[in-house]
């Protein structure tokens, strides 16, 4: 899911930047999703509803305009981002992440520079006096450019650390890509090992779906005469 982060320092206009970005992109046809980083319980844990899922580890929530599932944990974004289907993820808070660009929302305080960790595409807000943007900076009137520099630039990387790219961490080839030298295709982790086609289409699938397709047929096909390593192409 292509995810842009919107951080900033309390009270800098996160929310109402995330608000705006979310019905500009939602007009452009695309389907939103947003999580918000909080360090206190949702108030809905106070209310006499929830003492139903006191002793349980999930709570579920139907009413006739709204759902939610809720889980007694923190989870990361990676877990979280599979149940919130959607074309663009905004994502509220959550400074120390590195692993997708981020909209930077200023104050007009000399701590805001240290916002910057190289993944900012553009800064909103007031800036601090002498404080030179090396990245574009914006309004909220101009929240149809921002949302332009979101569709061009928005992406996620797997935060596995696992050096395919030749990069030690997602944050390194994530700073790259931001600076326009490398793209997403860089990340191997990425790149699906499994592809099923149906009629030519490609079908998709999460890396977990993709794994036991991949760790059946070739379990299934390992032990015949005549299997070796290599691409495996069925067709049916
Ligand atoms: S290959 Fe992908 S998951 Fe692995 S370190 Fe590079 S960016 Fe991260």
């Amino acid at each position: 899911m292509r995810t842009v982060g919107i951080v900033g320092y309390k009270n800098s206009g996160k929310t109402t930047l995330a608000r705006a970005l979310a019905q500009e992109l939602v007009k452009r046809g695309h389907r939103v999703a947003a999580v918000k980083h909080s360090s206190e319980r949702m108030d809905f844990f106070e209310k006499d509803t929830a003492r139903l899922g006191e002793f349980a580890n999930r709570v579920g929530f139907i009413s006739p305009l709204e759902s939610g599932v809720f889980w007694k944990k923190p989870l990361s974004l990676e877990n979280m981002a599979p149940y919130l289907e959607a074309d663009f993820l905004l994502v509220e808070g959550f400074k120390a992440e590195k692993t997708f660009p981020k909209i930077v929302c200023l104050r007009g305080e000399p701590d805001d520079r240290d916002l910057f960790d190289g993944l900012a595409i553009c800064a909103v807000g007031p800036a601090h006096e002498g404080h030179e943007l090396a990245v574009p900076h914006l309004s909220l009137d101009e929240i149809g450019k921002i949302a332009d520099l979101v569709e061009e630039k928005a992406f996620k990387l797997p935060n596995l650390d696992c050096g395919s790219c030749g990069f030690e961490t997602c944050y390194e080839l994530a700073r790259e890509i931001v600076g326009g030298t490398r793209s997403v295709e860089d990340c191997v982790s990425l790149q699906p090992m499994t592809e099923v086609r149906i009629d030519g289409e490609l079908m998709p699938m999460n890396p977990f779906i993709s794994d036991i397709v991949r760790g059946t047929i070739l379990g299934m096909l390992s032990p015949l005469k005549g299997f070796k390593k290599g691409k495996v192409e069925i067709s049916i």
